[in-house]
């Protein structure tokens, strides 16, 4: 079977011949249809066959580079082994390359309620600190979301200078299931925006 892509709006009436969790976008659903016609397929040969990687799967993640080179590795290992591998979407940051940046990963408060989850929230205007005061950035700030109990990192956003990277060190928490206390522990390269990470937790 060979891999889709392109287009983002997903069609629910286009693609309702497919289960939710193979759900395509509309272009990608009208390609696997006529391929499926083209074939002489049944619908159920074509699930049984699908496999879809990037923007055209509507079913998870966000459409971002990274995300479909992620699920571009598990397509291939899935057409070589069988199906072994699926995907992880917790932990996966985005960002607004404003100036400064504005960037997100993990779950956001309403999110967190949602998943009836208890965590304590840390939220600060940064503006006052050394990081943003020596480039004279007058708006900055972040917001942290851990799980309370376990002390895990949930979710981190973040707008300042070099959020863009530092996010990435709030994604590898989520994405390894680490807690604060190691964020806390963490002996950071000074001065740099990641030492910032320590008093955000
Ligand atoms: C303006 C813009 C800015 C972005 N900025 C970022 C960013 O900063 N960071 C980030 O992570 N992501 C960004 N993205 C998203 C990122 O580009 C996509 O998520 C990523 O390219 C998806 O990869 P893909 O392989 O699924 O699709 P694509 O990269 O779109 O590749 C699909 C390919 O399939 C081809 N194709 C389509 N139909 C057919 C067909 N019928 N037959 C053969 N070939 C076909 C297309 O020509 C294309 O080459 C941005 C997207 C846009 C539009």
């Amino acid at each position: 079977m060979r891999a889709l892509g392109s287009a983002r709006t997903p069609q629910s009436a286009r693609r309702r011949w497919l289960p939710p969790a193979w759900a395509l976008d509309a272009a990608a659903a009208i390609e696997v249809a006529r391929f499926g016609a083209a074939e002489g397929w049944s619908c159920a040969q074509l699930v049984a066959a699908l496999e879809a990687a990037g923007d055209a799967v509507a079913s998870g993640g966000f459409p971002l580079t990274p995300v479909a080179g992620m699920q571009g590795g598990i397509v291939a290992t899935n057409l070589l082994t069988g199906n072994t591998r699926t995907p992880t979407y917790a932990g996966i940051p985005s960002v607004v390359f404003t100036t400064p940046p504005l960037a997100r990963v993990g779950l956001d408060e309403a999110e967190a309620r949602a998943q009836g989850l208890h965590v304590t929230t840390r939220h600060e205007d940064t503006s006052g600190w050394y990081s943003s005061r020596r480039v004279a950035l007058p708006h900055t700030g972040f917001k942290t979301l851990v799980e309370d109990g376990t002390e895990r990192v949930l979710g981190a956003h973040l707008l300042g200078l070099h959020a863009e990277e530092v996010i990435n060190i709030f994604a590898l928490a989520i994405r390894a299931g680490l807690t604060t206390r190691v964020l806390k522990d963490m002996v950071y390269a000074y001065p740099t925006s990641a030492s910032d990470v320590s008093y955000m937790v």
